[in-house]
């Protein structure tokens, strides 16, 4: 790999030089993983001499500070997705600043692109033309669309569940579609278990270190896009906790390169009916039996595989864990559409549920970003439970005037 990027283990801190394969700590990992949070995360290291390289305000050129060299990366273009100043919401809300980060415009719809793209392009410098991936649906729709750009091949272990647009999106790009009957969990160890008896490199979130890194692009393109302005509260959803990780790793990366001073508040949204991250961090629970349930497929999972380092990361960052019931998202949803123009899944909906449910302990002159993760269209079974279809007009001028709300 890149001269003198080294993987640290997470809970042993021992270094490992970045090989294909190495995945977990192994003095840390356990052998069965099933169903359980993962031990031994590893996380890209920095080189030394890029200690506060940024402090004096230098432009960023991203691909200095990730481990693969940009001649790798999928000739497809991920990230830079925009960052809107909700006005709409500002006014209503009465809040000075408040901005959505919306990552359903990268090109499979979701900010799991971040993560595909560096996977790509590690299995390409690798010389590994096959990828393995487990997921609910968007991990999977984002391997096979980035894999496609790179012109290899993708085998998604999926559950039954997951939503019909997230299946067709990979059969759309050309992956190899495994649909088991059984849950996340069950789809997670199989994969794991073909990579090892294939040799197909696996991109499962949380256990390929690249996951984590890929995501930290988006705390610095905030911090480019807010010209290091401080962001005062940061808002987003988590399932696996690997966006949640992510970002805290991209905004620890941009204090060790000396650009920013202190962490924002990152506050974590959970559904109440997948609320593991949140438990362990409030309760110390961490309940290896829990089973989730919430219409935020995205968002829905068990025991969270990043559970372990999640709530280490949340702990170093002082960040804090919310959650939201169904109707708190669909109902948040359905308002930032309206609001704003931005159509989000409901997983994505949580992170602007929980501002809501959070806003009045936070002062109105606050900078405040919302992480909206994934495209709505994904998902319009959920989004129809909160919308009324109207019922067929007469054809006729008078009858529909009579009949709509001009207003
Ligand atoms: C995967 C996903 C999440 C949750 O990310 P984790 O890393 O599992 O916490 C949130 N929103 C969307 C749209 C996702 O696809």
């Amino acid at each position: 790999m890149k001269k003198d990027f080294k993987y640290i283990c997470d809970n042993c801190g021992r270094i490992y030089s970045i090989e294909k394969n190495i995945m977990l700590c192994p003095n840390c990992r356990e052998e069965v993983i099933k169903g359980k949070p993962l031990k031994g995360i590893l996380k890209v290291q920095l080189p030394a001499e890029q200690k506060n390289i940024l402090i004096d305000g230098r432009k960023i050129n991203i691909s200095d500070f990730l481990p693969v060299e940009e001649k790798y990366f999928p000739p497809i273009s991920v990230g830079n997705t925009p960052l809107i100043e909700a006005k709409n919401i500002q006014k209503e809300l009465n809040f000075d600043k408040i901005y959505l980060k919306f990552d359903g415009t990268n090109p499979t719809g979701s900010f799991k692109d971040r993560a595909s793209y560096l996977v790509s392009a590690f299995a390409k410098k690798s010389n590994i033309n096959e990828i393995v991936v487990a997921s609910t649906g968007n991990a999977a729709s984002s391997m096979a669309g980035i894999a496609a750009a790179a012109g290899q091949k993708t085998f998604i272990f999926m559950p039954k569940s997951a939503p019909k647009a997230k299946l067709v999106q990979c059969l759309q790009y050309g992956a190899e579609l495994i649909i088991v009957n059984g849950d996340y969990d069950t789809a997670f160890d199989l994969s794991l278990e073909f990579s090892k008896r294939t040799g197909f490199l696996n991109r499962n979130t949380a256990y390929n270190p690249l996951t984590i890194e890929g995501k930290k692009t988006v705390a610095f393109e905030l911090y480019e896009q807010l010209a290091g302005n401080e962001i005062d509260y940061l808002f987003l959803p988590v399932g696996d906790g690997v966006i949640l990780s992510g970002v805290i790793k991209g905004f620890s990366d941009l204090m060790f390169l000396g650009a920013i001073k202190k962490f924002p508040k990152i506050i974590g949204v959970q559904a109440e009916g997948s609320s593991f991250i949140y438990n362990a961090l409030y309760k110390g629970n961490f309940d290896l039996n829990y089973k989730a349930s919430t219409i935020a497929d995205s968002i829905s999972v068990n025991a969270a595989r990043n559970g372990y380092s999640a709530v280490k990361d949340l702990k170093t960052a002082k960040g804090e864990m919310a959650t939201v019931s169904d109707d708190e998202i669909l109902y948040a949803q359905n308002y930032l559409s309206k609001m704003s123009g931005i159509f989000c899944e409901p997983s994505s909906a949580a992170s602007f549920a929980g501002f809501l449910k959070l806003q009045e302990s936070i002062d109105k002159n606050k900078t405040v970003v919302l992480l909206l993760t994934g495209h709505g269209l994904k998902d319009i079974d959920s989004a129809v439970k909160s919308i009324k279809f109207p019922k067929a007009f007469k054809a006729d001028i008078d009858y529909i005037l009579d009949n709509i709300n001009l207003k």
